[in-house]
């Protein structure tokens, strides 16, 4: 849904709590690194938990139709300590999700130059891992059900749904980002535990493989997999899981990667049927919200992640080595054990772009 004049039409949910501060930062940034000819517009929407206090609702009731008309969505963060979690995930992000088919969730973590992280093996360049986690089906379904209750025999049961075409269009993404990358793809399963599901993952991921013989491909029991993942990060390219799985070790790799503040996420439809979702993987962080301190590193990655999928790859690139930069000459926020503030993080980034032009 490209516009016909070539512009990239991106919405812009800033959000809750610190949202708004790191999402201006993003967006100035995108600007400074996209050729105005070429044309990246934004328009902002003012939903979230603000907007669910005053309507009762995250967003409006044509908000779907809305965003359809866009290529990509950049959003900084729902939640806010007096709106229920379930109101601002199942309000808000779960509808965009699933209406748009955005079946893939790519979780980038890198040791950023400047970052220290908390491995005492990690060196910078080392660790540069992708998980890639299933984000339609699997063990997130509403299927199942209790019986019983408030008894002793009480009994809950929730299903894992998994189908071939959802299994097989994650695995197939996964072994197409191993071949760009370095060659080497390794699937989380559990299939001496999980007996039927877990085997139909291993059985597709195998076939699916038999495509790409020049990608080194390795199941892992996801378990093995998270211990892994913390005694050798620099031997893993990219990761592949199944919702559970994917959710759990990617929040190993940016827990690995230094700061939650960050960590970037994506919620593709690689197809470009429908538009697809841009954030730092952060919350609303209401503790350090309105005082200008909040670190906008997740929103710019997550904005070069959204440049590059929007076809400006090379911005794209230009963006991460610019905050990789900025970051490294010593602009970093608090939680990175600096002292600048949201501001010159970004003026610093903007510098760096300015620099590589
Ligand atoms: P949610 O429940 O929606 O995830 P949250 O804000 O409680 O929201 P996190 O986003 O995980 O949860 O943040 C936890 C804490 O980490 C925050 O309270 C804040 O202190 C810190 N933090 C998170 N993001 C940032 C950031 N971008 N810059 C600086 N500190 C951050």
């Amino acid at each position: 849904s490209r516009g016909s004049n070539g512009t990239t039409r991106v919405a812009v949910i800033a959000g809750d709590g610190i949202g708004p501060e790191v999402i201006s930062s993003g967006v100035a940034v995108m600007r400074a690194a996209v050729d105005p000819s070429v044309g990246l517009e934004f328009e902002e929407f003012p939903w979230g938990s603000e907007y669910y206090l005053e309507h009762g609702r995250m967003m409006p009731e044509d908000a779907i139709e809305t965003l359809s008309g866009f290529d990509e969505i950049y959003l900084g963060a729902v939640g806010w300590p007096t709106v229920p979690d379930h109101v601002s995930l199942w309000g808000l992000l779960l509808p965009i999700r699933r209406r748009f088919d955005q079946y893939i969730n790519l979780r980038p973590t890198r040791l950023l130059r400047g970052v220290e992280g908390p491995l005492r093996a990690a060196d910078a360049g080392a660790l540069d891992i992708t998980v890639v986690r299933e984000n339609t089906e699997g063990e997130y379904s509403d299927s199942g059900g209790r019986i019983y209750k408030g008894t002793p025999h009480e009994i809950a049961v929730q299903e894992s749904i998994f189908t071939r075409r959802g299994v097989e269009r994650v695995v197939r993404y996964a072994y197409e980002l191993a071949t760009e990358k370095s060659g080497r793809l390794v699937g989380a399963t559990k299939s001496n535990g999980i007996s039927i599901t877990m085997p139909f993952f291993d059985e597709i991921f195998r076939e699916i493989g038999e495509e790409y013989p020049r990608v080194e491909a390795t199941l892992m029991h996801a378990d093995a997999l998270a211990a892994r993942l913390v005694l050798n990060p620099e031997r893993f390219d990219v990761v592949v899981g199944s919702n559970l799985f994917g959710d759990l070790l990617s929040e190993i790799t940016a827990a690995i990667s230094g700061a939650i503040g960050i960590a970037p996420s994506a919620n593709l439809n690689p197809e470009g049927t429908y538009p697809s979702l841009f954030e730092p993987i952060h919350g609303s962080a209401p503790d350090i919200a309105g005082q200008g301190i909040a670190n906008p590193a997740g929103a710019i990655w997550a904005a070069s992640l959204l440049l590059e999928h929007a076809g400006h790859a090379e911005a794209g690139t230009r963006v991460l080595d610019a905050l990789e930069g900025a970051l490294a000459d010593g602009a970093r926020t608090r939680d990175l054990g600096g002292e600048s503030s949201t501001e010159e993080v970004t003026q610093a980034v903007l510098g760096r772009l300015k620099d590589a032009q």
